[in-house]
Order: C-alpha cells, then sequence, then structure tokens
C-alpha cells in the first residue's frame, strides 16, 4: 500500500490531480493526501517535518511553490527564490530523511536559458542565465534538477522532475495582475461583460490586452497535466526531466489565445492591446519527443474545449474563486 503525499494540493495543478483520481485515475492500494500551506509551511524545517511525519508519504508529488505571472515575477524575484529554494530543499530532504523512494517535483519551462535554439528540450535546462524577468524563480526551480540528481547519485533515490508548459484550468489564480496569461484573460473578460454593459447598443467595451500579443505559448490544461503526473509517478524511472506539453504545433500567440477566450466566454465586442506592457519572453516553445516515446497515444483535450470548461467553471464559482 502506498500513501501519496502531494505538496501544493490546494492549488491548479493540485486541485486537478485530486479531481482525476476522484474520477477514475485512482488505485485501490493508494492514499492520496493533498496538503496546503494550512498543513504546515513549506519554508519551514520544523513544520515540513512534522508533515512528513504526519502523513508518512511513501511517495511524493511536489507542486508547492511561490507561483505568479511575468508581472508579480518582475515586482518580487528576490522573494520567488528565496521563498522556493527554502520550500525544495526542506521537502526533498525530509522525502529522503524519511525514506520516501519516489518524488516527482515540478520544473517550468519558463526556466529554460533566454538565448536558446527552439525547440528547447530536457537536456538544456542549465545551457544559460534564464529571462531576466523571473530569474528568482527560475534558479530556484533549476536547483530541483540538481538536487534530484545528488539525491540519485549519493543515495541511490528515485527524484525526478516534471516540466510543465502553461498550465490552465478551474481552480487556477484568476488575479489580474498577479496571475497566469489565460485565467487573467478570463477575468478580465468577465469584467468587461459585467462592468462594460451599454444597454443601448446591447453590447460591453472591448477588454485590453497586455502586451502586443505576439508572444507565443504551449498551454496545458490542468487535467491533462494531471494524468500525466500520476503516470509520471507509477512509470517514469529517469532522474532527468521530462517535459510535459501539447506539441509544437500547438502553439498559439497570446492574440489567438485572447480570441479564444472571447468565444469561450461568448463576447463579441474584440480586444485592445496595451504596448506599454512587457511581452516577457517571445516564446519558448518546448519539444514533447520524449513525452511522446513514452505515450504516444496520449489525447490532449483540445483547447476550446478545455478552455470553455475552465470559463464555465469560474462563471458557476466566481464567489470562492482566487482572484
Ligand atoms: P498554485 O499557485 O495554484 O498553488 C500553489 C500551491 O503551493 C498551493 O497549494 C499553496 O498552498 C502551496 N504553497 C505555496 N507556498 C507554500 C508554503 N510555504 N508551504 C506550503 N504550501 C505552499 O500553483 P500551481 O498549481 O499553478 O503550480 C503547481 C506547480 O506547477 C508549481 O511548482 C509551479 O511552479 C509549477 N508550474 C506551474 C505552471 C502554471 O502555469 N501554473 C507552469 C509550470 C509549472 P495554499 O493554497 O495553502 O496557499
Amino acid at each position: 500500500n502506498s500513501v501519496v503525499l502531494v505538496t501544493g494540493g490546494s492549488g491548479l495543478v493540485g486541485k486537478a490531480i485530486k479531481y482525476v483520481v476522484e474520477n477514475g485515475s485512482g488505485c485501490k492500494n493508494e492514499k492520496w493526501v493533498f496538503a496546503s500551506s494550512k498543513d504546515g509551511d513549506l519554508t519551514d524545517r520544523a513544520s515540513t517535518e512534522a508533515m512528513f511525519l504526519k502523513y508518512k508519504p511513501t511517495h511524493v508529488i511536489h507542486l508547492a511553490a511561490k507561483v505568479g505571472g511575468l508581472f508579480g515575477n518582475l515586482s518580487a524575484n528576490l522573494e520567488f527564490l528565496r521563498k522556493n529554494l527554502e520550500i525544495n530543499d526542506n521537502v526533498l530532504f525530509m522525502a529522503h530523511k524519511t525514506g520516501v523512494q519516489h518524488v516527482v517535483s515540478c520544473l517550468s519551462t519558463c526556466i529554460f536559458p533566454d538565448k536558446t535554439s527552439y525547440p528547447i528540450n530536457e537536456t538544456m535546462v542549465h545551457n544559460g542565465p534564464p529571462h531576466d524577468s523571473n530569474y528568482g524563480y527560475s534558479y530556484a526551480k533549476r536547483m530541483i534538477d540538481i538536487l534530484n540528481r545528488g539525491y540519485n547519485r549519493e543515495h541511490g533515490r528515485n527524484y525526478t522532475s516534471i516540466i510543465p508548459t502553461n498550465v490552465f484550468g478551474p481552480d487556477d489564480n484568476f488575479n489580474v495582475q498577479e496571475g497566469h496569461v489565460l485565467p487573467g484573460l478570463i477575468h478580465k473578460i468577465y469584467k468587461a461583460k459585467e462592468e462594460g454593459y451599454d444597454l443601448k447598443s446591447n453590447t460591453s467595451k472591448p477588454f485590453t490586452v497586455w502586451g502586443t500579443g505576439k508572444p507565443r505559448r504551449q498551454f496545458i490544461y490542468s487535467r491533462d497535466l494531471a494524468r500525466l503526473i500520476i503516470w509520471v509517478l507509477r512509470e517514469y524511472k529517469e532522474t532527468e526531466p521530462i517535459i510535459l506539453s501539447v506539441g509544437e504545433e500547438d502553439e498559439v500567440s497570446i492574440k489567438e489565445a485572447a480570441e479564444q477566450v472571447a468565444i469561450a466566454m461568448e463576447f463579441k465586442n474584440g480586444f485592445i492591446f496595451d504596448t506599454e506592457k512587457s511581452d516577457g519572453q517571445y516564446k519558448k516553445t518546448a519539444d514533447n519527443a520524449k513525452l511522446r516515446k513514452y505515450l504516444p497515444d496520449f489525447k490532449f483535450t483540445p483547447f476550446p474545449i478545455a478552455l470553455k470548461e475552465t470559463c464555465d467553471w469560474f462563471v458557476e464559482n466566481y464567489e470562492t474563486a482566487r482572484k
């Protein structure tokens, strides 16, 4: 029998794992524990130890992190660096100390070198400095891979990491200032519909997309990512990270993403670009060949369907959603 501790279990990805475990992906001999910061502050060593002693996990999916969008990162790089370094060192050390054999931690495609060739793959994580806008988060995340290699080489532990592209789905942080691009757009359209409604013309004001709309991103639906993470936990034996992403052909521009959100939200008034706002990294196209080698037949939810489910969830849960 195994006990799977999910740190960050109350976040976007953690809630998606809970959803898929409760809807067919769970196993009889697995007990799942979804921990939030209320169960213990993972920046604190003693609190982390108490969590491990309480739940006695045999497996850990480590998602807990200080996470933010471009604008959240820009304003607090040092804090992103320090908090994430503390959390990751505490979790991996306590996992090792209490005998956990298998840990899956979470990196991100936004931690790759800024100046790189495309598509990026798992071998390129440490090949050069990350984009300056999120250097704190990036260096802290890169250290997870270094820790994993250390625990493997010196203690034979099976600690690995996954590299998701931009995640979205129900239970995301829909805060416009600090959140990621898709939930931010969804919330802005919701507000534009609510506040800017003009009775005479029966229309709403357009909403504003930050930046030029030209940057390109691969988006992954949180529930698809959740199914893949469970596969990694059960089947993937390498220490080296694995990119969990839709293919290169499914990359979309922020403009195209905004158009899709408008369709999903049934908003017809279009949008304007605030080009004074930073674009962040132009692109970070990731290669999912390694994933496809292992799972050639995995089916991702089509972007418009996943977006519609996310928008519907946000509208239905507006009062309680993180925003
Ligand atoms: P969220 O911001 O939605 O959730 C963060 C989680 O971490 C919450 O459960 C939060 O608990 C917990 N947490 C934060 N600080 C602490 C702390 N000091 N002690 C204990 N728990 C803490 O994150 P996501 O679900 O979006 O991200 C999950 C993982 O995926 C992260 O590692 C992130 O870096 C990575 N990732 C995310 C991407 C994305 O687009 N969202 C893209 C690529 C990677 P509480 O709810 O109590 O605050």
